[in-house]
């Protein structure tokens, strides 16, 4: 079982698996097997988020794993996220309640605020208005925060972190915790390394979670002609000389620099060969090979929403 051996553990002991399965723009339907799949490959780790609408696909097939006996629930790692129009104090709670029915599951290992800032309660998941206008809260994340530290008492979720946050938003939030922040999931890939924020996260005792590892090529809003990072004649290039996929080369780029990754597939051979990466490490030289393609490229920059008072992508990092 070569995944139990792969983690790296939180500021408060608690250890996570450092590869997982992201969940994020599979088809409907496509999610349990996907998750049965990756599991009997041996992965131990699933990302999971109450917007992605496939909680309920991912829940049916842990139950499955555990009933037939493939798993234990303590053996899993399971992340979900509270989205952006339940950031009131009184809407955490709830929340999370819904995701564990979703997920068939009486606790998660970690729970994260997806993105800083808030969007309109009590209606659509993207609200807006008749031109299309997000319409938002006001609601502060430092308050969100607190009431995320109320469902690590109650035995809900493990540990707490966020996502999408930035390091001023993280100063205000270490501020006021008083449970750690555990993990920052964000964008990290040769195109867009991080290395400042990945910096300031370790000095704080944050781990980073690299998401969109792969350039996320089926995004919904990628353009033909946008550059497709596992095409990159420079992945491409040491690929060959590790005799690996590119997408085993973008992988270990995240595992090396000692951050945690969530590549999301839902083709059995493709969740197979993102796990074939215990075998092989990137050099130094190569890493910074790699990092030198840096070009700003960010791929998920919820732009719809850039005029938030709390929107994180204005400052550098
Ligand atoms: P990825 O970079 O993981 O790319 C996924 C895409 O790559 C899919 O289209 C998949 O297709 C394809 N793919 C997977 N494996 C291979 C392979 N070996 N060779 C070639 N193509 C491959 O993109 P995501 O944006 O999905 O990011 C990963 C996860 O991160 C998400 O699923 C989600 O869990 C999380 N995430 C979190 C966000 C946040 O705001 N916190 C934002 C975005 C993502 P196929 O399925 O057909 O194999």
């Amino acid at each position: 079982m070569a995944a139990l051996g792969r983690t790296i553990n939180f500021s408060n002991g608690k250890s996570v698996p450092v590869l997982g399965l992201g969940t994020w723009e599979s088809k409907p339907g496509d999610m349990t097997a996907a998750v049965k799949n990756a599991v009997t490959a041996g992965y131990r780790h699933i990302d999971c988020a109450h917007l992605y609408g496939n909680e309920p696909e991912v829940g049916a097939a842990i139950a499955a794993l555990i009933k037939d006996g493939t798993v234990t629930r303590d053996e899993l790692f399971i992340t979900s996220k509270l989205w952006n129009t339940f950031h009131a104090k009184s809407s955490v709670l709830p929340a999370l309640k819904t995701t564990l029915a979703d997920l068939g599951l009486d606790y998660i290992d970690l729970y994260l605020i997806h993105w800083p800032m808030g969007y309109k309660e009590g209606g659509d998941l993207l609200p807006a208005d008749s031109t299309g206008k997000k319409l938002y809260s006001d609601v502060d994340y430092v308050e969100t925060w607190e009431a995320m530290e109320e469902c690590v008492k109650l035995g809900l979720t493990r540990s707490i972190g966020v996502s999408n946050f930035n390091k001023k938003q993280l100063e205000r939030v270490l501020k006021v915790a008083k449970v750690p922040i555990a993990n920052n999931q964000i964008e990290v890939h040769p195109y867009l390394p991080q290395n400042k924020l990945i910096e300031f996260c370790k000095s704080k005792g944050i781990t980073i979670t690299a998401y969109s590892p792969l350039g996320s090529p089926e995004r919904p809003w990628a353009k033909p002609g946008d550059p497709v990072l596992t095409e990159d004649p420079k992945v491409k290039t040491l690929a060959q000389k590790y005799k690996k996929s590119p997408a085993q080369i973008l992988i270990r780029f995240q595992i090396d620099r000692g951050l945690i990754v969530i590549p999301k597939s839902a083709n059995k051979s493709r969740i197979e060969e993102n796990f074939q990466i215990w075998d092989f490490q990137l050099s130094p030289e190569d890493i910074k090979l790699l990092e030198s393609l840096e070009c700003n490229g960010r791929i998920c920059s919820s732009s719809e929403a850039s005029d938030h008072p709390y929107f994180p992508f204005h400052d550098e990092y």
